[in-house]
């Protein structure tokens, strides 16, 4: 564990003496997330990591003159107090106890106290209360640049300047002047004149292009604003290959391409001298939100969040495809596993994590993997968001549980799957736990619901069967996945907290369904599937609003011997049977052409209907 003495020290002397004249300031807040409010993040801008040695994606720390605070939500209260040193103090996030740190904040500080952010970092939405109820405790918010954590990082990485790649249409589905009409329909629609674009996998969607900066997440650091005549691209130039131009050039589009950092002036004279009102998401910077006058700010997610939502045929057909390339990788990697443990063979978390990635690396039209897979044996499960290091390293035996949740990166789609698997002889607490998860992700799996239902009010099916018995998880049930993007994406998603800019459901949206279980220090169980919305028909139709359900699109057996199946339903053991019918009959045609006789044999006992 890093000790964060010095580092807090450092930080706390610059509080106390802002650099630019800026005076002092009692609290500094520092965000979990960069300039484009992405989930996972670009090594320079891990800020929260730095300071507080937690290096979870989650989390919003508080330096106080005699206080360190981190707030984390429930799937890294373990993560989070083992990484941390004595500087430091857990909020538990989402629990009754918790303060908000705006409450906390407003009840700690005395009055006339002044607390600092970096505007870039924080977003309009979460900006404007924090403001309000500082105000109300009398103290002030105030925008403090430059960073003061980039100030006291010695040896912060560089921004990365890797190469941006162009995704055809074969893949992508619609071109960039398609998504350009439409995006300038709604522009007209709303009275808007300038859309401001500040969320990665929005531009990289919109642009038909991909990249890497940020580790498992294909996008490139840039901006777009998006007027009624222009597209101005804000990138740097050295990422722009020639067949960057040709694919603008084929697509019929021409940007105007700015230097990265020129955003905020160009922002800033668009907005001052535009007719209508500029449109930007209250997710984006409070940096860019503050350029715009007041008046002239229409504050909801960009046509582009919505418009990447909704897959088109072509992403719909992909995210299909690459997710039976992904089950065949899968089962491989289980066969294989299975059989090294039966030799007595050593294999650990991290071996076996790398024997998963050569597997799904030979997968046609493979780019990489979409997270860093938790690879997870006995009571490592019990952390949610695990993935091995050296030091926590535990071998994959037949005496523990083993989670395992990875997923890709295709040209034709992204992946993201859990299986919960036991080598040897389960406990019955453990198999009762799994059946009960099991139960829940089939209730879910198979549900039935209006159209343009939000889907926080789906949640519950996934969690009833584990309240029966006393049990929950601390995660959420569902998130929206990226067509070869982020795989977490909104504006939908699945959890007992309301997504604010949650649309409801439609037709053609992907999601997870992943229930899960962790008894602490012990095991962990989490069972999870990509799901398609798809139309279907019951009753009257909901009064004619339309009926949507899932299908489930990942292809990977779920072990029986891990269920009870006393404790199943038939409509539940008939759901399970015909999924597994389903595997058995999409993957073993690939199995037998690749001549793998070992998987293969491994799949159909997997599928064997109980
Ligand atoms: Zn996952
Ligand atoms: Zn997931």
């Amino acid at each position: 564990m890093r000790s964060t003495g010095d580092v807090l020290a450092a930080l706390r002397k610059l509080m106390a003496n802002l650099p630019n004249s800026q005076g002092s300031i009692n609290a500094y807040i520092i965000p979990s997330e960069d300039a484009h409010q992405s989930e996972y993040l670009a090594k320079r801008d891990e800020r929260r990591a730095f300071i507080t040695g937690f290096d979870g994606s989650a989390g919003t720390a508080v330096v106080t003159e005699n206080e360190a605070l981190l707030w984390t939500d429930g799937r890294y209260y373990q993560q989070a107090s083992k990484q941390m040193d004595t500087n430091w103090t857990l909020m538990r996030d989402g629990q009754p106890t918790t303060p908000t740190i705006d409450a906390w904040l407003a009840k700690t500080l005395k009055p006339g106290s002044k607390v600092g952010v970096d505007a870039n970092l924080i977003p309009t939405r979460a900006w404007n209360p924090l403001q309000s109820s500082l105000k109300s405790a009398g103290c002030l918010l105030l925008t403090i640049s430059p960073n003061l954590i980039d100030l006291i990082w010695k040896d912060q990485p560089v921004a990365p300047r890797n190469p941006i790649i162009p995704l055809s249409v074969e893949y992508a589905g619609r071109s960039v002047a398609e998504k350009l009409v439409a995006m300038r329909e709604k522009m007209t629609d709303k009275r808007a004149s300038v859309v401001v674009v500040s969320a990665l996998d929005e531009i990289a969607w919109f642009l038909n292009l991909r990249g890497s900066d940020i580790d498992y997440n294909p996008v490139f650091f840039s901006y777009l604003l998006v007027t009624l005549d222009d597209v101005y691209f804000f990138v740097d130039e050295s990422k722009l290959s020639s067949a960057v131009n040709d694919h603008f050039r084929a697509n019929k589009v021409e940007l105007k391409i700015r230097p990265y950092g020129d955003i905020k002036e160009a922002l800033k004279s668009l907005a001052e001298t535009c007719e209508n009102r500029v449109w930007i998401s209250l997710g984006s910077n409070y940096a860019l939100s503050a350029l715009i006058p007041e008046e002239k700010r229409f504050h909801e997610i960009t046509p582009i969040n919505l418009m990447k939502a909704v897959k088109n045929e072509v992403e719909a057909a992909g995210m299909r495809q690459c997710h039976i390339r992904d089950g065949v990788a899968l089962c491989q990697y289980f066969a294989w596993l299975e059989r090294c443990i039966k030799e007595r063979r050593s294999v650990d978390e991290i071996s076996g994590a790398s024997q998963l990635e050569k597997f799904r690396s030979v997968q046609d039209k493979f780019m990489g993997l979409s997270f860093t897979t938790i690879s997870a044996s006995g009571p490592n499960g019990s952390i949610m968001h695990y993935h091995p290091l050296p030091e926590t390293n535990r071998p994959i035996t037949d005496k523990e549980m083993y989670l395992c949740d990875s997923g890709a990166q295709f040209l034709d789609g992204t992946t993201d799957v859990t299986r919960t698997l036991h080598f040897g002889t389960p406990t019955e607490e453990e198999i009762t736990a799994f059946t009960h998860v099991l139960k829940g992700q089939i209730a879910l799996g198979t549900a039935i619901f209006p159209r343009k239902v939000k889907g926080q009010f789906l949640d519950t099916i996934a969690r009833k069967a584990l309240w029966d018995v006393g049990l929950d998880y601390g995660h959420g049930t569902g998130h929206g996945i990226g067509h070869f993007l982020n795989v977490h994406e909104g504006p939908m998603g699945i959890g007992i907290r309301l997504m604010p800019d949650d649309p409801g459901l439609e037709e053609n949206m992907f999601l997870s369904n992943e229930p899960g279980y962790y008894k602490d220090e012990h095991f962990g169980i989490r069972i999870e599937d990509i799901v398609q919305v798809i139309p279907t028909s019951i009753g009257d139709n909901f009064n004619g609003r339309g009926a949507l359900c899932f299908r489930t699109i990942t292809m990977c057996p779920i072990q029986t011997k891990l269920i009870n199946v006393k404790l199943l339903t038939d409509k539940e053991r008939n759901s399970l049977n015909r999924y597994h019918q389903t595997v058995w009959e999409t993957l073993s045609p690939l199995l037998k052409k690749a001549n793998d006789a070992e998987t293969l044999a491994w799949l159909e006992r997997e599928t064997q209907p109980i």
